[in-house]
């Protein structure tokens, strides 16, 4: 790794401590800020309104970009994904997604994933590394830059959600920290009630989450409505079962803002989940676990050699949905994006196919 210092993830103190160190006044701090995070400027040379001499002291110690765009993919509705490596050339994926009214980007918190999720392509890589707060923010920038052009408005506004490669809860204090920077309004200005971070399940952490001040959103991921089946298909669940789960999520459901729900989420896997009697089942959880206000996103299987899964017919997947509602449980079915181009939830493992269309190598 290089020993220049990646300041793109420094939070506004430690830029402060370190234009110190460099010798600098303290107010370079905040101009540094700007120019990174409001601007997004990821090469120090623009920044123009810095004295050049200052510029070059800053080339010499620290780096703005240490991700590198090594693909980009488009697919045909819109949605883009892009391939990233690390300096140290771990994979890095953050998908863009457009939507009528908002846009959302979905990023990467680790570089492949230690869950081993058997319905899921990331769990195949296991866990390659965490990413840095630095690394979660400049895929941010890069996304925003490359869609709106650098440091133009977003018109619609973004959305974040962590639900990229990696589970966010194993590499917590990271997230938290990138999610901090960016809801200054002095930088991306992306608020927490804005961001949706998605756990398989970790449970100390949705206790510590619980616990935040300012929270984003939470999602949980459960995908079977008993512990036999979910052990088989999130081994995760061994070590916190369904009900140690709820339990935590009933901390969290303490700290909801007014109109907001709570969210889980179920994978759709065809013949294995998908029943009428797993769409009781999980009502009759749902119902039972004390929680007051609760909805759950169904998410049908996005396929991907190798995983031996695929997703439900049409009419199942509503009758799934209708089952829920009958028994009074919101549920929303979400419409795959980008599964064409393998930007779909569960799709990310650095897979670079020939057989997509590359629209840019760098
Ligand atoms: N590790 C976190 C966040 C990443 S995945 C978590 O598990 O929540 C975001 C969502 O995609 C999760 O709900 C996950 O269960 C789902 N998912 C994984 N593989 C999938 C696939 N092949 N098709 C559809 N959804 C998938």
């Amino acid at each position: 790794m290089s020993e220049k210092l990646h300041i793109t993830g420094f939070s506004k103190t430690e830029l402060a401590d370190f234009a110190q160190n460099i010798g600098e006044p303290k107010y370079r701090a905040k101009q540094i800020f700007k120019g990174l995070h409001e601007r997004r400027l990821l090469n120090f040379e623009e920044m123009t309104d810095l004295p050049k001499a200052f510029r070059e002291k800053l080339n010499e110690t620290a780096m703005a970009s240490t991700l590198k765009v090594e693909s980009r993919y488009i697919s045909t509705d819109g949605t883009r994904r892009f391939l990233m490596k690390t300096l140290d050339n771990f994979p890095v994926e953050t998908v863009f997604i457009p939507t009528e009214n908002r846009d959302t980007i979905c990023f990467s918190s680790q570089s492949g994933c230690p869950l081993k999720c058997d319905f899921c392509l990331t769990a195949k890589l296991g866990l390659l590394r965490n990413l840095t707060a630095g690394e979660i923010v400049e895929q941010i920038i890069i996304v925003l830059n490359d869609v709106y052009g650098i440091g133009a408005e977003t018109p619609h506004g973004t959305n974040l959600v962590a639900m990229g490669a990696g589970e966010p809860f194993l590499n917590f204090d990271n997230l938290i920290k990138a999610l901090d920077i960016m809801s200054d309004k002095e930088g991306l200005f992306i608020v927490p009630n804005r961001v949706t971070v998605s756990t398989a399940g970790i449970v100390p952490k949705i206790y510590e989450f619980a616990k935040l001040e300012k929270r984003p959103n939470l999602a949980i991921s459960l995908s079977a409505p008993n512990d036999e089946l979910r052990d088989k298909l999130m081994p995760i669940n061994k070590r916190w079962n369904i009900e140690e789960l709820l339990r935590a999520a009933k901390e969290v459901e303490k700290t909801l803002r007014r109109g907001e729900r709570f969210t889980f989420e179920y994978v759709l896997l065809g013949g294995v989940n998908d029943s009428d009697v797993h769409a009781r089942e999980l009502a009759n959880l749902l119902n039972e676990c004390d929680l007051q206000k609760v909805k759950i996103n169904l998410i049908p299987h996005n396929p991907a050699e190798p995983l031996e899964y695929r997703p439900p017919q049409r009419e199942q997947i509503t009758r799934f949905k209708d089952i829920l509602e009958g028994k009074g449980v919101s549920a929303y079915v979400r419409r795959p994006r980008g599964r064409d181009i393998y930007a779909a939830c569960g799709q990310l493992a650095a897979k670079n196919s020939p057989n997509l269309v590359q629209i840019l190598s760098v």
